[in-house]
């Protein structure tokens, strides 16, 4: 099944899947082995600076190998691209999916880049995810807000011909600082006008019941990211603590469970 064919299938299902970014093995493993667990589809995601830092065959291949070593469906998605050379990179390698972000341009601009994208990707019959509004990145003001506006997703969806939307209701990259308030209504006018699957960012730290509220209400894929990291890092912190251990393969496996205990939590949260 194509990327392109599960999202309709879970647009027309009122469901979401998971998407999760994944930096090196160790993480990549912790994200397949919850998939397993919960008999679960799932989306591998990776950014410019995962990309930059594992090498792009290198990722690629070891996304692929180890989907099916673990016998999991799973697509491969570029996770905010921020150029058009660089979706086309990533679609040249074999992604099933890729994030054109223009959301910080001009909406005419962003049009303009992300028609480029689509139109590349359609010798691939890959998935195209564009985002409008502002989801702060990390580093940038959470106070600003900038929702969505929805005649601007009605123009943008209509002129570019993407495949899914990433919407801004109130989510930011990176931890929040207090409650996250998220506006279901805008999300709500957002996807009866534009119809298509729907993207939440910034998914790590958003209470369950709100997560369930956002594919009631049309999200069809969730990103966690921020949570991953988080809980690898600090496990591996207190694993190192614990004592002199310098085998790696006796550091890291606390850290892979903590996050495939993570991960299984989402996916349930999100399937129930
Ligand atoms: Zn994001």
């Amino acid at each position: 099944m194509t990327m392109i064919e599960k999202f309709s299938q879970l647009n027309k299902e009122n469901k979401a899947i998971l998407a999760t970014n994944f930096y090196n093995f160790e993480t990549l493993k912790g994200v397949l082995l919850a998939a397993k667990q919960t008999k679960s589809s799932i989306i591998l995601q990776l950014t410019q600076s995962s990309i930059d830092y594992m090498g792009l065959e290198i990722a690629v291949n070891m996304a692929r190998t180890a989907l099916k070593y673990y016998q999991v469906e799973g697509w491969l998605h570029l996770d905010h691209g921020a150029s058009v050379q660089l979706a086309k990179r990533c679609l040249d390698a074999g992604f099933d999916s890729v994030m054109y972000d223009g959301s910080e341009l001009p909406l005419s601009e962003n049009i303009k880049n992300t028609r480029q994208v689509v139109e590349y990707a359609e010798h691939y019959n890959a998935n195209v995810e564009a985002e409008l509004g502002y989801i702060p990145k990390l580093g940038q003001n959470t106070n600003k807000k900038g929702y969505t506006e929805v005649n601007d997703a009605i123009k943008f969806v209509k002129e570019t011909g993407i495949n899914s939307l990433a919407v801004a209701i109130g989510t930011v990259h990176g931890f929040y600082k207090g409650t996250p308030k998220l506006n279901f209504e805008r999300l709500k006018e957002i996807k009866k006008a534009v119809k298509i699957p729907l993207v939440l960012h910034g998914g790590s730290g958003i209470p369950d019941a709100d997560l369930k509220m956002a594919v009631a209400n049309g999200i069809n894929k969730i990103n966690v990211a921020t949570e991953i990291k988080n809980i690898f890092t600090k496990t591996i912190k207190q694993e190192l603590n614990k004592s002199d251990e310098i085998d790696l393969r006796k550091t890291f496996p606390p850290s892979i469970d903590a996050i495939t205990n993570l991960i299984s939590k989402k996916i349930l949260t999100i399937n129930n």
